[in-house]
């Protein structure tokens, strides 16, 4: 077998994992066909890139398993005009695949660490619709507010006020809910004229959202 082929045959493969976890979704699983998983994980367990698994990155952090990914951005039925929040950029991954879905996206993430090594990755992979801040996610972007769409990648106990405030009325966010050390559910937020509707579509295991901007050491 070739390189070339090889590489076909993973890709097809990590597609068809993506299909039989439930994402369906011609759009989502385009993007997610574009972005190479490979340049977000990095070091030891880099060759585990195009495995269906959530796998260690740094600052202790994990990024997500790519079905995951894909229901979480599935669920948030992205239109190309959409300006997306999302709330823990971790390695970048799911950010990238949010860029070839909406019109902007912004991400925030409390280490400055990961922040610097996905900026590094969108560079290379030229997602100019890409904005990262060092910041406390739970606040949102009270300047770029409001968002059409906000996903949220880490764990909060309830949907935290201030990213509730910053989705407009149609809008849509889908967050993990629950404590941190147990399993949590994913649940979908729909903003209406009158108020919220929320859904829950699964169960999930997400790092826990913490609070405040982390300390060199953390
Ligand atoms: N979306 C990521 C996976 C994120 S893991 C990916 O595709 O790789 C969750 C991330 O949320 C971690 O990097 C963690 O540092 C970050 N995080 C936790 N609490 C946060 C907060 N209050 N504000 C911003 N980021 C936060």
């Amino acid at each position: 077998m070739t390189e070339q082929d090889a590489l076909a045959e993973r890709k097809m493969q990590f597609l068809f994992a993506l299909r039989s976890k439930g994402v369906t979704d011609p759009a989502v699983l385009t993007a997610m066909e574009k972005v190479d998983r490979g340049p977000f994980v990095r070091g030891l367990f880099a060759e585990r890139a195009y495995e269906d698994t959530p796998l260690p990155i740094a600052c202790g952090q994990t990024i997500s398993q790519p079905s995951v990914v894909g229901l979480m951005t599935q669920a948030l039925e992205v239109s190309p005009r959409d300006s997306v929040l999302e709330v823990g950029t971790g390695s970048g991954y799911q950010a990238a695949i949010l860029s070839h879905l909406a019109r902007r996206v912004y991400t925030v993430e409390r280490h400055r660490r990961l922040v610097r090594e996905a900026k590094q990755v969108f560079d290379a992979m030229g997602l100019v619709n890409v904005t990262s801040f060092i910041s406390d996610g739970s606040f949102g972007l009270p300047d770029q507010a409001p968002f059409d769409r906000i996903i949220v990648t880490a764990a909060a106990e309830d949907p935290p006020g201030p990213l509730l405030a910053q989705l407009k009325i149609g809008g849509i966010m889908v967050v993990p809910v629950g404590q941190s050390d147990a399993v949590q559910s994913l649940i979908r937020v729909r903003r209406t004229e009158t108020g919220f509707d929320y859904d829950e579509l699964r169960s999930v295991r997400f790092v826990p959202l913490v609070e405040g901007v982390a300390r060199e050491t953390e």
